[in-house]
């Protein structure tokens, strides 16, 4: 009954290719090697055909067509490509960007190096359980907005954002919208008309799909999207991302977002039982465990909990057997408290002691049982070793 050791439950920081996706890939790059852009031979015409098959099984996913599609190596170059490509574009429009505090370093740092070029950025603030009033949003636009900027799913607190709303609100004021959907396309229903999206951005590698290989989307009508290429060089897809395309990763792709679509609602079923499993067995057998984020609105294989009166170091040294992420990132050699605990109101030391657990497809119940009994079992060891715990209790914490 004991599970493999060590368990991943990281599955916000990667995960694994599905077999199934690594089946697909393998022939293109053997036999199946061509360059997608060689027009004069066979070799070039099936990689292509893979690659349209793929760019369908995308737009299939997210209620785009396949055209919509741009091919790129991640999330974090969809997302430069969206927001530093719209900048450049509609510089004669305005220069101003609104985006969320608790935003992915990808689009935070993007829009960093946009100010220095003259942008103005927004960073919204959001509330104690990571949600955004969409009536904000509003009243942060101005006449020089050109592009709003949200992330559909945190990937770490797993808060959902009201997006269909804010898609509406960008759609009244003529404001095109990004959303940066990593860890949500694929998990949870996202669809770019219902929901008003402009730009779009995914990621094969939290899909179960390979790593170094992603799209963005870019709506072609009402209204048609334009963007600055940010990498020249021979004119692939459109205009917009020149470069010889990867074809095994995007035909991981495809076939990563084509299980996603049949399976999703079994699996995040599947995923928020374990989720709960895992929340209930550690916080009915501890105390002093808050949630961080609203747990209502929220992906189902997420979960982000704080233990008081622990040190964050030494918990996770005493559940180093499972993979997981500390509410800490190491910044320049130093320990700094993650930037969206921060926004959400939680003090340095309580952002230690957090723990990020992302469940996947290969997790199972055994693997959950363990973690549990693991974490119950260190909590209450390094309480028992310290006398701060003790006195914050009494007074009350
Ligand atoms: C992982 C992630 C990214 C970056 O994706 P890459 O494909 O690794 O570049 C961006 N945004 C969010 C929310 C993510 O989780």
């Amino acid at each position: 009954m004991s599970p493999k050791l060590p368990i991943y439950m990281d599955n916000h920081a990667t995960t694994r290719v599905d077999p199934r996706v690594l089946d697909a890939m393998l022939p293109y790059f053997t036999e199946k090697f061509g360059n997608a852009a060689s027009r004069n031979h066979e070799f070039g015409w099936k990689a292509e055909e893979a690659v349209e098959n793929a760019r369908a099984q995308i737009a299939q996913l997210i209620g785009a067509s396949p055209k919509e599609i741009v091919f790129t190596s991640g999330a974090t170059e969809s997302i430069n490509l969206a927001l530093k490509g719209a900048a450049e574009f509609y510089r004669d429009k305005g220069n101003h960007i609104v985006t969320l505090a608790t935003e992915h370093k990808a689009v935070l740092d993007t829009c960093k190096r946009l100010e220095k070029d003259g942008c103005e950025v927004t960073y919204l603030p959001v509330a104690s359980d990571g949600l955004v009033d969409p009536e904000n949003i509003r009243r942060a636009i101005g006449p020089k907005t050109i592009v709003i900027s949200i992330l559909h799913a945190n990937n770490e607190i797993g808060v959902v954002l009201p997006i269909a709303e804010i898609g509406k609100i960008a759609k009244q004021h003529g404001v095109l919208f990004h959303v940066d959907a990593a860890q949500s396309a694929g998990k949870i229903s996202i669809n770019v008309e219902r929901d008003a999206i402009d730009l779009l951005s995914i990621s094969a590698h939290k899909i179960y799909g390979p790593k170094g290989v992603g799209a963005l989307y870019v709506r072609r009508k009402n209204p048609r999207v334009q963007l600055a290429a940010q990498i020249d060089g021979g004119g692939h897809e459109r205009g917009m991302r020149s470069g010889t395309l990867n074809v095994p990763g995007i035909v991981g792709l495809g076939k990563a977002c084509e299980i996603c679509e049949k399976e999703m609602s079994a699996e995040s079923r599947r995923l928020l039982a374990l989720r709960e499993r895992l929340r209930t067995g550690i916080t009915q057998r501890l105390e002093g465990v808050t949630v961080n984020g609203s747990l209502e609105h929220r992906l189902p294989n997420n979960l982000n909990l704080s233990f008081g009166g622990v040190e964050g170091e030494a918990l996770l040294m005493g559940i180093s057997d499972v993979a997981v992420s500390s509410g800490s990132a190491c910044t320049s050699a130093q320990l700094a408290a993650s930037h969206v605990l921060r926004a959400i109101g939680i003090d340095d030391d309580l952002a230690h002691a957090s723990v990020r657990f992302g469940l996947g497809r290969f997790n199972t119940e055994e693997e959950v049982d363990y973690t549990v009994a693991r974490v119950v079992e260190t909590v209450t060891k390094l309480r028992e070793l310290s006398p701060a715990y003790e006195a914050a209790k009494s007074k009350g914490r």
